[in-house]
């Protein structure tokens, strides 16, 4: 593949503690129509345009140093499949980052599909499954809800590694502006 595609990106939390194992640079993709009740990432939903980047800019833009590992949810990162794709091929074979991915879709109807198959070959960990609101996760794990299910797509991580410090993490720039990011939201 030699050609590079344009990632249509709502955020990017360049290092958060709480989103996957370890340190993680975590981007949220814009564009998700699941609509599922009590979404924690409303904002991402609008199929609208926000900020493009080339997978590789996006992260020598964003990489710094001692992450282990990027995180992508959204937003639903499926729905743009070949950025997804040299996102992950770059994280891991640029940078030697571990790739966690969120998604609505199902384990299953992904592993049916080619192009999200290549995609799965790239991904050390996938959590799968829509956020349900009646069942939302009372423990520590990294997730929303406890229909959603890790998948263990390489020997990098155990769910023990999925274990958070807590559930929501508060990131204040040195600019003042706060960003809130976890499994949980303060009201
Ligand atoms: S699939 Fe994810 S981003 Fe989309 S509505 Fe559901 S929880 Fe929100």
């Amino acid at each position: 593949m030699n050609y590079e595609v344009i990632i249509n990106v709502h955020s990017i939390i360049p290092v958060s503690c709480i989103n996957g194992p370890g340190k993680r640079m975590v981007v949220f993709f814009q564009g998700c129509n699941n609509k599922c009740p009590g979404c924690f990432n409303p904002d991402t939903h609008a199929f609208v345009k926000k900020t493009g980047y080339s997978p590789k800019s996006l992260i020598g833009k964003y990489f710094r140093a001692g992450i282990e590992g990027l995180t992508v949810s959204g937003g639903e990162p499926f729905y743009q499949r070949r950025g997804l794709l040299q996102l992950l091929i770059s994280a891991r074979e640029d940078y030697g980052l571990s790739t966690v991915v969120y998604t609505g879709f199902s384990y299953e109807r992904l592993s049916a599909s080619p192009p999200a198959r290549a995609i799965l070959k790239y991904t050390d960990v996938l959590v799968d499954g829509r956020f349900e609101i009646a069942g939302k996760e009372p423990t520590m794990l990294a997730r929303g809800s406890t229909n959603q299910r890790f998948h263990f797509l390489s020997d990098k991580y155990t769910e023990a590694d999925f274990v958070m410090d807590g559930k929501i993490e508060m990131i204040i720039a040195p600019d003042g502006t706060i960003t809130q990011t976890g499994f949980s939201k303060v009201a």
